[in-house]
């Protein structure tokens, strides 16, 4: 994933990412490229995925569609 600013590799978990080159923080949503619905979230042990319950799959974050928010 890359930042929308300065296209470098954005690094974090969750919703939650920041970009160590430009220093910009967002806020990303997520939905699912195939039926665009929100899809759940579930962490375990330090890692996040994604579930699309419509769709009844796992969910990459490079595939689905993302909506960038910059947080400061
Ligand atoms: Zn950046
Ligand atoms: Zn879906």
């Amino acid at each position: 994933m890359t930042c929308p600013e300065c296209g470098q590799d954005i690094y974090g978990k969750g919703s939650h990412y920041s970009c160590e080159s430009c220093g910009s923080k967002w806020k990303v949503t997520f939905t699912c490229e195939v039926c665009k619905n929100l899809p759940s979230v579930a962490a375990s042990c330090g890692a996040v995925s994604f579930f699309c319950e419509t769709c009844n799959t796992l969910k990459s974050r490079e595939s689905m569609d993302k909506e960038f928010v910059k947080e400061n």
